[in-house]
């Protein structure tokens, strides 16, 4: 909430010494959202971090909103297997306080684009009405410079529809609660002695290398029942040990983002555990990669412009500039200017108006 960091910000800063003032907030807020919620997307409470940053010149608030940016788009990327489009926002979209909003976008199966995060440059936006001020180097009384960056549990709703299926959740290893399940497999009480043993065997083994690995010991349930209940709950790499595999000195795997099994001998467990779980998750990256370029199209026509976007997919195309064409397109389509990617190309004329473009920018249909 600015307005209740920023009143603070103007009693806690009075030099250039207290600068650069930092502070993140975990918390909850609460909006008007009442009609068409979604679980994790359009909550009226959600769970949130909300960054709020004053400095003591412009080019280190600005430094400061690319970096959170950065920061933000490798979170996601690497850690929960999603490709971002960043850049900036319209005028039109951008937060109301800000100079400008840089924003990380992607699009879901459906075809609807999710906002995943945003860092604001405030200017002194802010810092003029809030009085956050202090005194430089000279004595001289001057407004400080101020961003907000922040995101939400909407990413966790993001990773559950870019990576599940009809099975149900599929988690990266990275951020799977557990990486990995064993299962024991046995039908009698000789075997299942020596399954016992191996499957406690293995877990020794991937606990020590600090992997978050379960053991499914429940013996009222067939083996099959467990299988389907892991899947469910997105587990990415299942180990199976039966009375054979024990034989061989063996285990077999089973991955969830790829319907595959596979032998692993027991003493390769250690050396090659890492690699198979980076594989996946490279795997899930790659796969959400191909959904984010299939559901782009680059159209300088406005026709197929219409037809992409009735279809459910981001597109690329020129534009002017101008915030009227902008609000046709909104109007006719209901997309939007969802980012201008730092990397955009201008393909020469605006998709509307027909007019130079100034830029390309990627336009879709948000929830
Ligand atoms: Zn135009």
């Amino acid at each position: 909430s600015e307005t209740l960091a920023y009143s603070m910000y103007s009693k806690w800063i009075q030099s250039w010494r207290d600068l650069p003032l930092k502070i993140n907030f975990w918390n909850t807020a609460l909006r008007a959202e009442i009609k068409a919620t979604k679980p994790f997307l359009r909550t009226s409470e959600f769970l949130w971090q909300e960054g709020h940053t004053v400095h003591a010149t412009q080019q280190e608030a600005e430094g400061e909103v690319a970096e959170i940016l950065e920061i933000y788009k490798k979170t996601v990327q690497e850690e929960l297997a999603i490709p971002v489009i960043t850049g900036k926002k319209s005028d039109k979209e951008k937060f109301v306080g800000a100079v400008y909003t840089t924003t990380m976008e992607s699009i879901m199966p459906d075809g609807k684009a999710l906002q995943m995060g945003t860092s604001h440059f405030l200017g002194q936006n802010f810092s003029k009405p809030f009085e956050v001020k202090y005194l430089d180097k000279n004595n001289t009384e001057t407004f400080a410079w101020q961003t907000s960056w922040g995101v939400s549990w909407r990413l966790i709703g993001a990773m559950i529809m870019v990576h599940g299926d009809d099975k149900g959740l599929v988690l990266p290893p990275r951020v799977a609660p557990i990486q990995i399940v064993v299962v024991p497999i046995y039908y009698n009480e000789q075997d299942s002695a020596r399954v016992n043993d191996a499957a406690d065997k293995v877990e020794k083994i991937l606990k020590e290398k600090g992997l978050r690995v379960h053991v499914d010991r429940r013996d009222q349930l067939t083996p099959g029942f467990k299988y389907n209940e892991w899947e469910m709950r997105g587990v990415p790499l299942r180990i199976e040990v039966g009375p054979k595999d024990v034989d061989k000195n063996k285990v077999m795997y089973a991955t969830r983002h790829i319907k595959q099994k596979k032998d692993l001998a027991m003493e390769s467990i250690s050396s090659e555990i890492d690699e198979i779980l980076q594989k996946i998750q490279d795997e899930m990256f790659e796969a959400a990669k191909k959904l984010l370029a299939d559901k782009t199209t680059k159209t300088s026509e406005y026709s197929e412009f219409r037809e992409a976007i009735e279809k459910g997919t981001f597109v690329d195309a020129g534009w002017c500039g101008k915030r009227e064409c902008e609000e046709k397109i909104k109007e006719d389509t209901m997309a939007d200017i969802r980012v201008i990617p730092f990397d955009s190309g201008n393909s020469g004329k605006c998709v509307y108006c027909k007019n130079p473009s100034v830029t390309n920018a990627i336009f879709g249909r948000a929830y």
